[in-house]
């Protein structure tokens, strides 16, 4: 028998090659190992809301314990039909347009996989949501990324350079063509909500160069300051080309049911559930009908969720900054950006390790959120989706680091 050598690399796909396990989990491990306050992972510490765990409690109890209908149960897709109207006043055909996944980053990786080619190029701002870079490159497509860059004065916006933006869309050969452009408002990492604005100059990219948008709009409801969510699908000649991508996680404070969903025009999502059918059949039968149930919960939820957070921000932002943080105040989602440049740290993995391991708080290294690590070398995240207690501890903790 002739003797061929198992190297390793023999059996993996070149596609998972480039691939670095994500940053946020593994700070997430380095938690629990140093028993450090985890401001890194973007999951809630307190309770889901009662009527919804009562509602996913129920519907085990009257066994809606089989599949669901793949494309998603007929209450959910209705209760986002119905929410979608009247937050954003879009009209959504829930037998043709909606396919609720496992989570929104199912969504995001079988909407990619639905529409992309070999040789087509997604647009992604960046700071960048981890899952983008991957989720483009196991569709077969290259991600091109354009700079969001940091406020210049304290209170100031993330920005970006219309000509930058311009160029990636303009950036087609015989080899590579612009398929998509995603856009995440209110955006992790930086707690951007773009200005409607922005979005028409977006809108404007798209139809003159024929190009999709995938909206990642998963913190809709978690806003500031007075900043609104415009979802782009809402803007004239949008519609058509846009995807909404939406979940319950964050809305609702329950990351682990792991329930999402894409709304696209029908051909999209005729697509979609194609790729979504053979990649998971579907998403948790009862967990789908308790989110019927938490779509419809009344404005004052979302009123509470919202001022309950800002609250949260406010209290943490004044910690980090008495511990020689710069802060870029966020207009949504529930993260703060950072510069730590007045540390003197080499770059933000060091600087992580160091309040993970001796002052007993896990961050997210800014690195892990850009194509080359040193654009966020000199950044860490912080996540304030947690309850006042534990903001309080790290706040505590956060004096050691000042005294150092
Ligand atoms: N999109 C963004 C921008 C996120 O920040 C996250 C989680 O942190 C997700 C998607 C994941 O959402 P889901 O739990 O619905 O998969």
């Amino acid at each position: 028998m002739t003797q061929v050598s198992a190297h390793p690399k023999h059996f993996l796909s070149d596609k998972v090659e480039h691939f670095t396990e994500s940053v946020i989990r593994e700070m997430t491990r380095q938690a629990m190992q140093y028993d450090a306050v985890n401001l890194a992972q973007g999951f809630p510490d307190f309770s889901a809301p009662a009527e919804i765990k009562r509602a996913a409690q129920e519907a085990i109890a009257a066994d809606v314990n089989q599949y669901a209908i793949t494309w998603g149960a007929k209450s959910l897709r209705s209760a986002i039909a119905r929410q979608m109207l009247e937050w954003q006043g879009i009209e959504v055909d829930p037998e043709k347009e909606i396919v609720v996944c496992c989570g929104s980053t199912e969504a995001m990786i079988a909407t990619l996989l639905a529409v992309c080619n070999k040789g087509d190029e997604v647009v992604v701002f960046e700071p960048f949501y981890e899952n983008y870079g991957p989720d483009s490159v196991l569709s077969g497509a290259k991600p091109r990324f354009v700079s969001l860059r940091p406020p210049q004065t304290a209170g100031g916006e993330w920005t970006f350079d219309e000509q930058e933006l311009r160029e990636a869309f303009q950036h087609q050969t015989a080899q590579h063509h612009t398929k998509a452009i995603i856009v995440n408002t209110p955006n992790n990492p930086t707690g951007k909500v773009f200005s409607r604005k922005e979005l028409e100059l977006i809108r404007d990219l798209c139809v003159e160069y024929n190009v999709l948008a995938i909206t990642d709009e998963i913190y809709e409801h978690i806003l500031y300051d007075g900043s609104e969510h415009i979802s782009l699908a809402r803007l004239d000649g949008m519609r058509e080309r846009t995807i909404t991508i939406n979940g319950l996680s964050k809305s609702y404070s329950v990351t682990g049911w792991r329930v999402g969903w894409a709304v696209a025009p029908p051909a999209i999502t005729n697509a979609i559930r194609k790729v979504h059918d053979f990649l998971t059949v579907g998403a948790p039968a009862p967990l789908q009908e308790a989110g019927a149930v938490a779509l419809s919960l009344p404005a004052s939820y979302y009123r509470e969720l919202a001022d309950r957070y800002r609250t949260r921000r406010d209290h943490l932002i004044p910690a980090l900054e008495k511990a020689g943080f710069r802060c870029y105040r966020p207009r949504g989602a529930y993260y703060v950006m950072t510069d730590i440049s007045a540390f003197g740290f080499a770059n933000d993995v060091e600087f992580a390790a160091h309040l993970v391991k001796d002052i007993g708080i896990a961050c997210v290294p800014g690195s892990s959120f850009y194509k080359h690590p040193k654009d966020g070398s000199q950044q860490v995240r912080f996540a304030f989706c947690k309850k006042p207690e534990t903001l309080d501890e790290a706040g505590q903790r956060l004096e050691k680091l000042r005294s150092r």
